[in-house]
């Protein structure tokens, strides 16, 4: 099998084979082609880890394979993030074991993929100011994956924890776009896309900040609690997502759904928008995307990332 190493991954990987990967995958997901396995997550009574599986196939880019990992809370200690996790490929003609590949700085490109390729068909026509809720480790990545897919000419942010700003202002001089941190309201008003990404457990932007049009990626909530928006404004908008089944049961639209304001029959996939067969945004007011990060996007950048260190010769081979 060919092993890539988490510490060769940032030389090795683009935010543009990411972004392809996610878009493709997202397509075979819609197209019936591809579908993600049940995610294992257990709490392990050690360390207050939680430890999983998120697993799926891709018969369209035959990608078998499974993402192992989870988060482990203590992991300062030892000079390690807390958010662990490696990629197993599998050969789907025989299965036989056929890479191991670092999991983590792969986990951040697949989330900023995912709203960038959210961005890409969804955005409103002439959107110039990108909203940014959120500072922690995601929000750089997706601040650059968004900058990528659309040309913003201004940033603008607010987070919970104010002292955290200076990471989105720094990623937007990176980016040469002026930075100016706003309270909610006037992000909910100004910003033509926003992304949120915090690890919120209470609606932050409410339904009436948002003036519109704009479209909303909301990254953040991926567990069953968690919350960035007001359910109203959820039932507001026409809301998309990467797997419906995940929306609405540890995405944004749990709440919505929960409160009886939105159906799952509602939501539609992304994929459908790439593939064509959904029509977009149209005249539609407010879009969100519910990215709720699924296991066929960590396999589609681990199967793009082993190509790359094929073709340069990087990929290790360890006979198993
Ligand atoms: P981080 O720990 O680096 O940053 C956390 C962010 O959330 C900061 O902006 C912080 O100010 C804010 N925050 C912390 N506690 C909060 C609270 N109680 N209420 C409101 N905001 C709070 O985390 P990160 O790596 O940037 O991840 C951010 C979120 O994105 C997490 O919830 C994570 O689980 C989620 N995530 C989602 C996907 C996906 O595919 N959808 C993938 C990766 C991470």
């Amino acid at each position: 099998m060919l092993v890539v190493a988490e510490k060769d991954i940032a030389s090795l990987m683009t935010p543009e084979a990411a972004f392809e990967a996610i878009e493709s995958v997202f397509a075979a997901m819609s197209a019936g082609k591809a579908r993600n396995f049940p995610v294992v997550r257990e709490a392990i009574g050690h360390e207050d880890a939680l430890y999983g599986f998120k697993g799926g196939f891709d018969a369209a880019g035959l990608t078998l394979g499974l993402k192992a990992g989870g988060y482990w809370p203590n992991n300062g200690k030892h000079d390690l993030i807390n958010h662990q996790s490696t990629v197993f490929l599998f050969d789907p003609d025989t299965g036989r074991v056929a890479a191991a590949v670092g999991g983590n700085l792969l986990t951040a490109l697949r989330t900023a993929a995912a709203s960038a390729v959210s961005i890409k068909y969804l955005a409103p026509k002439g959107a110039r100011v990108l909203g940014m809720i959120g500072a922690g480790h995601q929000s750089a990545f997706q601040m650059r994956a968004a900058a990528r897919v659309h040309a913003f000419e201004k940033v603008i942010g607010w987070n919970p924890h104010p002292e955290m700003l200076t990471r989105l202002a720094e990623t937007a001089a990176e980016l040469g776009l002026p930075f100016e941190a706003v309270e909610l309201d006037r992000l909910g008003s100004d910003a033509d896309v926003i992304i949120s990404i915090t690890s919120s457990f209470g609606p932050l932007l409410m339904n009436d900040h948002v003036k519109g049009p704009t479209h909303i990626a909301a990254m953040g909530t991926d567990t069953k609690g968690k919350q960035e928006l007001d359910p109203a404004l959820v039932a507001r908008a026409r809301v998309y997502t990467d797997e419906i089944a995940q929306s609405t049961t540890i995405g944004e639209a749990q709440h919505a759904i929960a409160a009886g304001l939105i159906r799952a029959e509602d939501i539609h996939e992304l994929g459908a928008a790439v593939n064509g067969t959904d029509p977009g945004r149209g005249t539609t007011e407010v879009t969100i995307f519910d990215g709720t990060g699924v296991g066929l996007q960590d396999l589609a950048v681990a199967k793009a990332v082993v190509e790359i260190a094929k073709n340069k010769g990087l990929a290790q081979q360890v006979d198993i």
